[in-house]
């Protein structure tokens, strides 16, 4: 299965965040090597992930000797402890590997981890609400996906009452300058050309700029 092997990733820090991203990451095929400095966080990941190993992120030895230095990107998941978290990042910068992702734990942390030369510095729950707020601000929208500069991609519920309508219907491009993606149907992808007449619960989904998608949002 070696040449299936996509990336490589040590994740120092196996909480509910990191334990999760070891977790994921091996599902889908990847190297995971788990490094924790407390024991039962390391065990009970022990057959989910190729490797889990005890071992302290401030000490950049016991990083070296767990193998960490081979790997192609660091997840840095250590919480709580900002000291500890600072150091691991320095010490995974430092045996040289490529990419670098650490969990912040507050704006004046991830300023540090910034300047530090992590790679990307996420602050889960700030991140997370972003995103429940997006959806909860529209419930027909199940999801979004940010492409930067102002565009997204929403993933749209169709509602009942455009039952029976075709895209062209909708009038996407010239009402919205949005456009539509594609329209999933259960697991039948059914394109998205003007003639396609749309079902409730159909998925639907549309790409353009936050306040196009918003103001076409608010007519469903
Ligand atoms: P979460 O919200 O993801 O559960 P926690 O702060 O509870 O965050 O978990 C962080 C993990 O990091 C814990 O499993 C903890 O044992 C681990 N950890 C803390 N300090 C170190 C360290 N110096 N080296 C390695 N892992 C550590």
């Amino acid at each position: 299965t070696s040449d299936k092997i996509k990336r490589s990733f040590v994740i120092i820090g196996l909480g509910t965040f990191g334990g999760t991203i070891a977790t994921e990451l091996a599902r889908f095929g990847n190297r995971v090597l788990g490094i924790d400095i407390n024991e039962k966080n390391v065990s009970d990941l022990a057959n989910t992930i190729a490797e889990a190993v005890i071992a302290d992120g401030r000490d950049d030895e016991a990083l070296k000797q767990a193998g960490a230095n081979h790997y192609d990107v660091a997840v840095v998941a250590i919480g709580e402890d900002l000291e500890a978290n600072i150091l691991c990042t320095m010490n995974v910068k430092l045996l040289g590997i490529k990419t670098v992702w650490v969990k912040a734990l507050s704006k004046t942390h991830h300023r540090i981890l910034s300047k530090m030369g992590a790679d990307r510095v996420i602050l889960p729950e700030q991140e997370m609400g972003q995103h429940i707020a997006q959806m909860l601000h529209n419930p027909v929208v199940r999801d979004y996906l940010s492409l930067g500069n102002n565009f997204h991609v929403i993933n749209i519920n169709i509602p009942e009452e455009l039952e029976g309508k075709t895209l062209g219907d909708l009038h996407l491009g010239e009402k919205y300058n949005t456009r539509c993606l594609g329209v999933m149907r259960g697991s039948d992808y059914l394109g998205c050309e003007d003639d396609v007449a749309l079902k409730k619960d159909d998925k639907m989904m549309v790409l353009g700029r936050r306040s196009e998608l918003r103001l076409f949002g608010d007519t469903l």
